[in-house]
């Protein structure tokens, strides 16, 4: 049998229903692939705004990505340079605390395999948060966020990059941290225009 192709795998996720009864506003799995991206990134979950759009990271968090990575929305809507995989496709919901709820964590075990592996282009890949950083960084995650983003202010050597999550709240962690714009921005910048360009001789971002 034939293995899968990336838009069989990118077709049946948009088509993927399995936590219906569990999702507030029913499944619409959110994700931008493409065999030619070079940069991917692993992220949470899709927000209310990205939901109601179809398009990721709708919102001010993305603006603050955006400015992180020094793309613009048509560098970063390019699906044959940029990937966005989240942990969970689908938007989970809020806490009855506050907050969006996990990644359904039926997700990534289900999806990721198929839609990223048929991704050989892939140079550099973004965890972005907690649930990307302790999914795929396991024992190597410090205990603390900002740890963890010091200790790779450089892509690892198979190109995977930590990063905090963009949102509001990581303004202030950030003022707390100065090394944070001062150090891990340009890296991270620096290792995105490398993956961009990359010629495919090589799988360091
Ligand atoms: S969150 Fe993932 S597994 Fe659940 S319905 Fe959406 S695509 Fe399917």
């Amino acid at each position: 049998m034939p293995a899968e192709t990336l838009d069989q795998a990118a077709t049946a996720a948009s088509r993927c229903t399995l936590c219906a009864p569990v999702l507030p506003l029913g499944p619409r799995p959110i994700f931008q692939v493409s065999p030619t991206a070079r940069v991917l990134i692993i992220s949470q979950a899709p927000g209310t705004k990205a939901h109601l759009s179809g398009i990721p990271w709708h919102d001010k968090s993305g603006d603050r990505l955006r400015d992180w990575l020094g793309m613009d929305r048509s560098q970063f809507y390019d699906s044959g340079l940029l990937a966005i995989v989240p942990s969970g496709l689908c938007y989970p919901g809020r806490l009855a605390a506050g907050g969006d709820a996990p990644p359904r964590p039926e997700c990534a075990p289900l999806w990721h395999h198929r839609l990223i592996r048929p991704m050989r282009q892939v140079r550099l890949t973004l965890l972005v948060g907690t649930y990307a950083i302790r999914a795929h960084l396991g024992r190597k995650a410090a205990a603390a966020l900002g740890e963890t983003v010091q200790n790779f202010a450089a892509p690892l050597a198979d190109g995977r990059f930590p990063l905090p999550h963009p949102s509001w709240r990581t303004r202030s962690w950030a003022e707390r941290r100065p090394w944070f714009e001062a150090e891990i921005l340009p890296a991270l910048r620096q290792a995105v225009g490398q993956a961009l360009r990359d010629d495919g001789g090589s799988t360091k971002g």
